[in-house]
C-alpha cells in the first residue's frame, strides 16, 4: 500500500496543523500501538484492572492536549472518561464519543500474532481494537495534538465521552448520561465508531435501527398432558403459539400488527435513488451468508429492507418434547422470543403495546397467553441535509477529494439513541474503518492511510462546524 496521505502543499487543513501531523507521524503510530497493547476487554472480569489502565491512558492523553475537567468517572462497571476543551466562546459545542473497550479475542488460534501485540505491516495496523474503536479514538486525540503543536485551539467547544462498555451492552452509560446532563450540554454529537459502506469509500451513517425485544408465553396446564387421554379436548400451546406467530407477519413480509408502520419516516425518492446507486452486490451478499434465496417485505430492495424498513423476527421458540424418539404429550407450555428492528420514528414501548394487544386479540381461549417486554432501543436518524451532516461531508470531501456516501445501518449503536433521544442532539456518525476490517474477529486491521485521513477529517470538521451558526 503506497503512502497516500496528502502532501503538505495540497493540504485540506491548516498548513501549520498539517506540518505538525507530518512531523509527528511516527509518534502517532506508536500512540495507537501503545493503546492497543492494553487488553481492555470489557466483557471479561479478569480484565477489570486493564479497563482502568486503558481509561487512565485516555485521560492522560486528554490532559496532555489541555483538556479540563478530565475525569475517569466510576460507574457500576467500567469507568467513563470525561473531559472538555471549551476554548471557542460562542462557537457550537460538540459531544465527541468513542469507546476504549474491545471485544474478546477468541478464537485465539486464528490470530497471526498475539491480539494485544499490535503491529504495522503493509500499511495496516493489526491488533485487537485498532479499528473498533481505539484507532478512531486515537484519531481524535491526534487531531488535538496536532492543533496544539501548531499553537491552535479547536474552532468548536469539545466535550469528550469515552466509554468502556460499548462491547458489553453500555449498561452503565444511560444512567451516567442522565446524571450528567448539564455537563453534556452540546449542539451536536459526533460518534466515531462506524465505517465505510464498501472498500475504501468514505461514508456517513445517517440512520441506525432500534429494537424492541419481547417474549410470548403460552400456558395450558401445570404439567404436560397425555395426548391420548386429552388430545382433541384441549388446545395445544405449541399449536396455539404457532398460530399467534403466523398472525404477526404475512408471507409478503408485512408485519400485521395494527399501527406498526404508523410512525415510520418514509424514505424520500432521492434517498431511494441514492441507496440504489450504492455499490451493492446482492448475489455476493446472498452467497456470503450463504442462504438459498433473499426474501423480505414486498416493494423494497434488499438494501432498503436491511437498513430502512422495520421488521419482525422470531429469535427462538421452544415447547414440549425435544429428545430422541417419541413422547406422546400435549406440552404444558410454549414460548417464543420475538424482536422487531425499528426505524425512525418508531417507539419501542409503543411497538410493544401494539404487539401485546395484537397477541391478546389473536390468542385462543383455551390457553393463557402473556407477552412481556425484555428490552428496547430507539432508532435514530439525522437527515442528510442537516447542517452538521453537511459539515462532515465537506470535511470528508476536502480530505478524500470525493464526497461521502450516506448510509443507513441495520443494527444499533446504543449510545446514538441515548444522545439522540435523551440529550436531544443531532448525531453525526463519522467513522473511518473498512467493512472487511475484522472488527470483533481475529486479525482486526485498520489502514494506516485511513488513520491519517480520518485524523485530518476531524481537524477539518472542527473548522467546518465552528463556522456554523449555533442552532
Ligand atoms: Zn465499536
Amino acid at each position: 500500500m503506497t503512502d497516500l496521505y496528502p502532501a503538505p502543499d495540497a493540504s485540506p487543513i491548516d498548513p501549520a496543523v498539517e506540518a505538525a501531523l507530518q512531523a509527528s507521524r511516527e509518534a502517532r503510530t506508536e500512540s495507537l500501538l501503545e493503546f492497543a497493547r492494553i487488553p481492555s476487554i470489557s466483557a471479561l472480569p479478569e480484565h477489570a484492572a486493564d479497563m482502568v489502565t486503558a481509561a487512565e491512558w485516555v485521560a492522560g492523553r486528554l490532559r496532555r492536549v489541555g483538556a479540563t475537567d478530565v475525569e475517569v468517572a466510576p460507574t457500576a462497571l467500567h469507568p467513563i472518561v470525561y473531559g472538555r476543551i471549551h476554548e471557542a466562546p460562542g462557537a457550537p459545542t460538540v459531544l465527541v464519543y468513542c469507546h476504549y473497550d474491545v471485544q474478546p479475542v477468541d478464537p485465539i488460534d486464528l490470530w497471526e500474532t498475539s491480539p494485544f501485540d499490535p503491529f504495522v505491516r503493509d500499511g495496516r495496523f493489526i491488533g485487537r481494537g485498532v479499528a473498533d474503536d481505539k484507532g478512531q479514538l486515537v484519531m481524535h486525540l491526534a487531531a488535538l495534538e496536532a492543533l496544539r503543536t501548531a499553537g491552535k485551539a479547536p474552532a468548536v467547544n469539545l466535550t469528550f465521552v469515552f466509554e468502556g462498555e460499548e462491547e458489553y451492552g453500555s449498561d452503565s452509560l444511560y444512567a451516567w448520561i442522565e446524571d450528567n446532563r448539564e455537563r453534556l450540554a452540546a449542539d451536536v454529537a459526533v460518534i466515531s465508531d462506524t465505517g465505510y459502506f464498501e472498500g475504501n469509500l468514505p461514508a456517513i451513517t445517517v440512520a441506525l435501527r432500534g429494537i424492541m425485544y419481547a417474549q410470548i408465553d403460552v400456558v395450558l396446564s401445570p404439567v404436560d398432558l397425555h395426548s391420548g387421554m386429552y388430545g382433541g379436548t384441549v388446545d395445544n400451546p405449541a399449536n396455539a403459539l404457532a398460530r399467534i406467530i403466523a398472525a404477526l407477519k404475512g408471507a409478503d413480509g408485512r408485519v400485521r400488527i395494527p399501527g406498526f408502520y404508523d410512525d415510520v419516516v418514509p424514505l424520500t425518492d432521492a434517498e431511494r435513488e441514492a441507496m440504489a446507486a450504492l455499490p451493492f452486490d446482492e448475489e455476493a451478499y446472498r452467497a456470503e451468508i450463504p442462504v438459498p434465496a433473499l426474501v423480505g417485505e414486498a416493494g423494497w430492495t434488499t438494501l432498503e429492507r436491511r437498513t430502512s424498513r422495520p421488521t419482525l423476527d422470531v429469535n427462538g421458540m421452544w415447547s414440549g418434547f425435544q429428545g430422541e424418539g417419541a413422547k406422546t404429550i400435549i406440552p404444558a407450555h410454549a414460548h417464543a422470543k420475538i424482536s422487531t428492528r425499528l426505524v425512525a420514528n418508531q417507539d419501542p414501548k409503543r411497538i410493544f403495546e401494539g404487539l401485546k394487544a395484537f397477541v391478546a386479540e389473536v390468542s385462543p381461549p383455551g390457553v393463557v397467553v402473556t407477552t412481556r417486554y425484555i428490552h428496547g432501543g430507539e432508532p435514530s436518524l439525522t437527515p442528510t441535509e442537516h447542517p452538521a451532516t453537511q459539515a462532515a461531508a465537506r470535511a470528508i470531501e476536502a480530505v478524500y477529494g470525493a464526497p461521502p456516501v450516506y448510509i443507513r445501518e441495520g443494527g444499533s449503536i446504543p449510545v446514538t439513541s441515548a444522545f439522540d433521544h435523551t440529550l436531544g442532539l443531532p448525531v453525526v456518525l463519522l467513522g473511518f474503518t473498512q467493512p472487511s476490517c475484522n472488527a470483533h474477529a481475529p486479525n482486526e486491521w485498520l489502514l494506516v492511510e485511513n488513520f491519517e485521513q480520518g485524523t485530518r477529517v476531524i481537524v477539518r470538521l472542527w473548522d467546518e462546524l465552528g463556522a456554523l451558526e449555533r442552532a
